[in-house]
C-alpha cells in the first residue's frame, strides 16, 4: 500500500478512512485531525489557557503534543491516584515527558490527604471507578478554575466514546446521552467548558500516533479497570469495526449529528449552591466530592472526624 498524501510506502493503514499514510504524513494528517475537532466544533482558541489533564497514557500524552506542536497555551496537570504500582509508573511517564520537554506540570497527589482511590473504594465499598470518577471531576474543575484555564482537555478516544455511547444506548441512559458530546458548557461560573479533541481518532491512531512521536506512555490498562463493562463493550465494537470498517466513527458521528438532540437535557439542572466542605458549585450542601471524603473520614478515621466536628463552629 502506498501513502495517500505522497504515495511512499505506507507504514499506517487506515481502513476505516480507506486510507494509508508513511510516517512524516501519518503525524501531519493525525494532528490535522485533532487541529479540525478544535476547530469544527468551536473547543477553544488560540488565545484560551488549556488544561490538558495528562494520566501518563497514551491518548492524554498525544494529545498534548499536538497542542503543544500546534502552539496552544497549555498547562498540564496529573492527579496520582494512589493506586499502586501503576499510579507511580503513570506518573513517572507524565513528569518525563513535561521535563523532557520543558512543559508546565501540576501534579496533585491523592495520597497526601488520605484520599488514594484504593483506599477510597475499600472505606466506602463503592466500585473504585466510581469513586475514581467523582475524584477526577473534582480535582480537574478546581485546578482549571486555581491555575485560569479556560477549558479543560481529556484525551478521550473515538473507542471510549462509542463504548460509553454503545452502553448508555443499551440501557437507555437518556440523561447521560444527552451530555454525551465533545464540548460540554459550564453550568456555572465556576466551572469551565470541557472538551475531548481526540472524540474521533482510535486508539489504535493514538497509539501509533505515540509510537511515531517517541512519547513513552503507561502502556498497561488500570488495574481496576479489568473486567469493567466498558472493556466488554470496547471488544463488541473490535468485532464489528472488523468486519465493517469504520463502524465506530459512524456511530459516534451520527449520534452526534442525528441521534443527540433527541436527549435534550433537562433545565434546571446546574447547580446552585456552593459546597460547605469546597466552596465549589454543588447541587446540595456538600459535593459529591466532598460527600465521598466525609464518608472516608467517618470510616477511616472516626475519632479526628468526630474531634474536628466538636471544634467546628455549628
Ligand atoms: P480514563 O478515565 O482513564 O479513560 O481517562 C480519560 C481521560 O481522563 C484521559 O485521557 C485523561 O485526559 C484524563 N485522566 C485520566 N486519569 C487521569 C489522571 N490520573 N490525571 C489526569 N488526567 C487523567
Ligand atoms: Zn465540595
Amino acid at each position: 500500500m502506498k501513502c495517500t498524501r505522497c504515495r511512499a510506502p505506507a507504514e499506517v493503514n487506515l481502513r476505516q478512512h480507506n486510507s494509508g499514510f508513511c510516517r512524516s504524513c501519518f503525524v501531519f494528517y493525525f494532528q490535522r485531525q485533532v487541529e479540525r475537532a478544535i476547530e469544527k466544533e468551536r473547543m477553544f482558541h488560540q488565545d484560551e489557557a488549556v488544561l490538558v489533564a495528562v494520566s501518563g497514557g497514551k491518548d492524554s500524552l498525544a494529545l498534548w503534543d499536538v497542542l503543544v506542536t500546534e502552539g496552544f497555551p497549555t498547562i498540564g496537570f496529573h492527579l496520582a491516584l494512589g493506586i499502586g504500582e501503576y499510579s507511580a509508573r503513570s506518573r513517572a511517564r507524565t513528569e518525563q515527558f513535561a521535563a523532557a520537554r520543558g512543559l508546565d506540570l501540576h501534579v496533585h497527589a491523592l495520597a497526601d490527604e488520605g484520599l488514594a482511590v484504593s483506599d477510597v473504594a475499600s472505606a466506602t465499598r463503592r466500585p473504585a471507578c466510581s469513586a475514581c470518577g467523582t475524584i477526577k471531576r473534582h480535582y480537574f474543575d478546581a485546578a482549571a478554575l486555581e491555575l485560569g484555564c479556560d477549558v479543560i482537555a481529556t484525551g478521550h478516544n473515538l473507542d471510549d466514546e462509542a463504548a460509553r455511547l454503545l452502553g448508555n444506548v443499551l440501557h437507555w441512559q437518556t440523561e447521560y446521552l444527552a451530555r454525551q458530546r465533545p464540548v460540554m458548557q459550564p453550568r456555572h461560573e465556576k466551572f469551565v467548558r470541557k472538551v475531548k479533541p481526540l472524540y474521533l481518532t482510535s486508539e489504535l491512531e493514538t497509539a501509533t500516533y505515540a509510537f511515531m512521536r517517541g512519547i513513552d506512555y503507561v502502556v498497561e490498562e488500570c488495574p481496576n479497570a479489568a473486567g469493567a463493562t466498558q472493556l466488554v463493550y470496547k471488544d463488541v465494537l473490535d468485532k464489528l469495526e472488523n468486519v465493517s470498517p469504520g463502524t465506530k466513527v459512524g456511530f459516534v458521528r451520527d449520534f452526534l449529528a442525528r441521534g443527540s438532540s433527541a436527549f435534550a437535557e433537562r433545565e434546571g439542572d446546574s447547580a446552585a449552591q456552593s459546597c460547605a466542605g469546597c466552596g465549589m458549585p454543588s447541587f446540595g450542601a456538600l459535593c459529591s466530592f466532598c460527600s465521598l471524603r466525609a464518608e472516608v473520614e467517618r470510616k477511616l478515621r472516626p475519632r479526628e472526624a468526630a474531634t474536628r466536628r466538636s471544634e467546628s463552629p455549628q
